[in-house]
């Protein structure tokens, strides 16, 4: 029987099937990893949402990164609206650029320059690029369960579930023969497996593309060695570094992990926060690679809405807040009393799960007696069914999460403790029954 509670959700999923492929406009949002089914938004405001049924919930999805000042926060606000009342797009210059691109230069050793675009995916897509051209060389190593936009490079080799088609295709479909040969896969946080894979492949590896803390498959911190690690090899064999810091960015403090971990890498790719809730992507690096770029190299990459007014404002207005306030000493408590609180609460109901964290990004650990997750295998490891099961029973209390185990809890500065803990309670409660 179905639950009432998503009739008009319901409703809209089936007009959409009519109209969208599959329904929606990225495929995560079919929610195919779960039983609830899509859940129509209709409104946001801070920490909470409500959807075209009229039920409200506390989100824990946050657009899947951007949202960390909480949904319409007035400065943000304010930054758009006076931004459109002067114009949306001119196909010349803005100063506000500039001005964004002051702040993220200024956050990180790395960053000598930067260029705008409208998503991580052709942030990343420019990055393989431009490590193409610094180096003569072809090949992309990546690794196991990241997840990089959905360029050609970006998904050739691509690992996820909830991006096979319904019938269990493989999305590589429609690339070239030759991007499937280009990319490499390795295991996040195997130092051993890169050292063998670049003694063999090395003078053939254009790039090495790694979140240093992953955000696509559950939360795992990259352990320091392993990051060290992947800095000395693409040192000696002359290959380039990318940090992939579309969601790390700006996430856990005023710039990217990078610096804060004391790893810095060639290039760093933006998104997401930067971007205010706007569409965004922005590539950072040091100006002899970023010189390479057009005008000054012969590195191409352009589009009419990069560097779009909108975007700027509203991503200068969020680094602002971000930088004036103690937003990021706020986020991390909140990070911290979620991480407990699960595992207080699944310890009370003798259930044997955990919880790990970074920041203000928590990811709930669903397998039996696992300490912590460390790379792609262990999160598969992991009940897909409860969960599923569990985010049902967390929609229908008001508590939005991803839909996918893939992805972790996100916290904005506006999520109250008392709405951190009624998650985790209620999570646990879920996991329990
Ligand atoms: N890189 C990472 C690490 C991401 O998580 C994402 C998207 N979630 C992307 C790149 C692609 O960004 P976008 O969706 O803005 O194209």
């Amino acid at each position: 029987m179905f639950n009432d509670r998503y009739r008009k959700s319901r409703e809209q999923f089936k007009r959409g099937l009519r109209t969208l492929p599959g329904g929606v406009s990225s495929p995560g949002r079919a929610f195919s990893d779960v039983v609830t089914p899509p859940i129509f938004v209709s409104s946001a405001r801070g920490s909470r949402f409500t959807d075209e049924d009229g039920n409200s919930y506390v989100d824990f999805v946050l657009g899947l990164g951007p949202v960390i000042l909480g949904h319409g926060h007035p400065e943000v606000v304010r930054a758009i609206s006076d931004q459109a009342s002067k114009g949306t797009v001119y196909g010349m210059p803005t100063t506000i650029e500039y001005d964004l691109a002051d702040e993220i230069i200024a956050a990180s050793e790395v960053i000598d320059l930067v260029r705008f675009m409208c998503s991580g995916t052709e942030a990343v897509m420019t990055a393989f690029r431009l490590a193409r051209a610094a180096t003569g060389r072809e090949r992309i190593v990546k690794f196991r369960g990241g997840y990089h936009g959905h360029s050609d490079v970006a998904i050739a080799q691509a690992t996820k579930p909830h991006m096979l088609s319904i019938d269990g295709e493989n999305i590589r479909s429609g690339l070239a023969t030759s991007e499937k040969q280009d990319v490499i896969i390795s295991e996040y946080n195997d130092s051993d497996a890169i050292k063998t894979l670049v003694d063999a492949h090395g003078d053939e590896i254009a790039a090495i593309i790694v979140e240093p803390v992953a955000t696509n498959m559950g939360l795992v911190p990259g352990t320091g060695e392993f990051l060290r690690t992947l800095r000395s090899l693409t040192s000696d064999r002359g290959i380039v570094l990318i940090f992939d810091e579309v969601v790390s960015g700006f996430r856990f403090r005023y710039g990217p992990v990078a610096d804060q971990i004391g790893i810095l890498p060639d290039l760093i790719t933006f998104g997401k926060i930067v971007g205010g809730g706007l569409p965004i992507g922005a590539l950072g690096g040091k100006a002899e690679i970023m010189e390479l770029l057009v005008r000054r190299g012969s590195v191409f990459q352009g589009g009419t809405f990069a560097g779009s007014p909108l975007a700027m404002a509203a991503g200068l207005a969020q680094l602002r807040v971000l930088r004036d306030t103690d937003a990021y000493a706020h986020l991390d408590h909140l990070g911290k009393i979620l991480c407990h609180s699960l595992i207080n609460e699944f310890r009370e109901r003798n259930l044997p799960f955990g919880a790990q964290r970074y920041g203000s990004l928590v990811s709930p650990i669903l397998q039996v007696a696992k300490e912590s997750l460390r790379d792609y295998s262990d999160v598969g490891g992991q009940d897909a069914k409860l969960f599923g099961r569990v985010h049902k029973e967390l929609m229908d209390r008001g508590f939005a999460i991803p839909p996918s185990i893939e992805e972790p809890l996100f916290l904005s500065v506006v999520h109250e403790e008392h709405q951190v803990k009624g998650l985790a309670s209620a999570y646990a409660d879920a996991a329990f029954s």
